[in-house]
């Protein structure tokens, strides 16, 4: 489990990258390419000039068709917002996640009953999920309880908050303050890739949420990710007769 989610943080690592170097050097090329058109009408009619004019549009032409396809590769890693009930996504976990932590360690879970579904991509979630425990697995090592919760806020928007607390290690104001930075880790060579928590708050700021760490040295650590709630849809409202169809205008 841990290789592959080291693998995981990297493929999403590379496909962020790739995704936004993709669309900005896309548009780069697009803008060059614009230029040189409007550059081939106003040119003398000189075949040197002209074959020099053609050179450079193959060439931001091949780069366009590159960044195509580093666009279609990151694609792959784009977000699915969907309804995910959080306990059942925990509860389907509960496997897994026991395979992941160690010996003398357990998880518990804290679900009020009625939370209402949170807006997020489900496989993404899981994985921010595995990665959010096995940190609490690693600030452990001599093994204690892993409480996994979900609760509501309503404060000035309803957001759904899953957290992972343990009694480990904790972090220090500095580690702390790098902890979501990608590639910073405390965990040595081989054994960390610092790409774990930058993956939890990439996908809680993607999903209009956030990731909120709080700990202290000696007494443990909370990772919340905050989520908003998804819109559920009322019974018997289809959406054509909904409010807004009778609004005035
Ligand atoms: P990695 O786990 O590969 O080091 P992360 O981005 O998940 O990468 O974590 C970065 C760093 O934050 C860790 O190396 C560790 O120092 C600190 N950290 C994360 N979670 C915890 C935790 N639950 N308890 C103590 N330290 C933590």
């Amino acid at each position: 489990a841990q290789a592959a989610l080291a693998q995981a943080q990297k493929m999403e690592a590379v496909g962020q990258l790739t995704g936004g170097v993709a669309h900005d050097f896309n548009n780069l090329l697009m803008a060059v390419l614009g230029s040189l058109e409007l550059l081939r009408k106003r040119l003398p009619d000189d075949p040197r000039l002209l074959r020099l004019l053609d050179n450079a549009v193959q060439g931001a032409e091949r780069g366009a068709a590159l960044t195509q396809r580093m666009l279609a590769f990151a694609r792959r890693q784009e977000l699915k917002p969907e309804p995910v009930e959080l306990n059942r996504l925990v509860r389907d976990m509960g496997d897994l996640l026991q395979r992941s932590i160690g010996p003398g360690m357990r998880i518990e879970t804290r679900f009020p009953t009625g939370l209402p579904p949170a807006l997020v991509d489900a496989h993404q979630l899981e994985l921010a999920l595995l990665n959010l425990v096995v940190n609490a697995r690693d600030a452990m090592p001599e093994g204690g309880t892993i409480t996994v919760a979900g609760r509501l806020a309503e404060d000035a928007a309803p957001m759904l908050c899953l957290s992972v607390t343990d009694t480990g290690t904790g972090m220090d104001e500095a580690t702390l303050a790098r902890a979501q930075e990608p590639f910073f880790t405390t965990k040595g060579v081989g054994k960390g890739t610092g790409l774990g928590l930058s993956m939890v708050h990439g996908l809680a700021a993607q999903s209009h949420g956030r990731l909120v760490l709080r700990s202290r040295p000696g007494a443990g650590t909370t990772a919340e990710i905050w989520l908003p709630v998804a819109a559920r849809e009322a019974p018997g409202q289809a959406t054509a007769h909904g409010p807004e169809a009778v609004a005035p205008g």
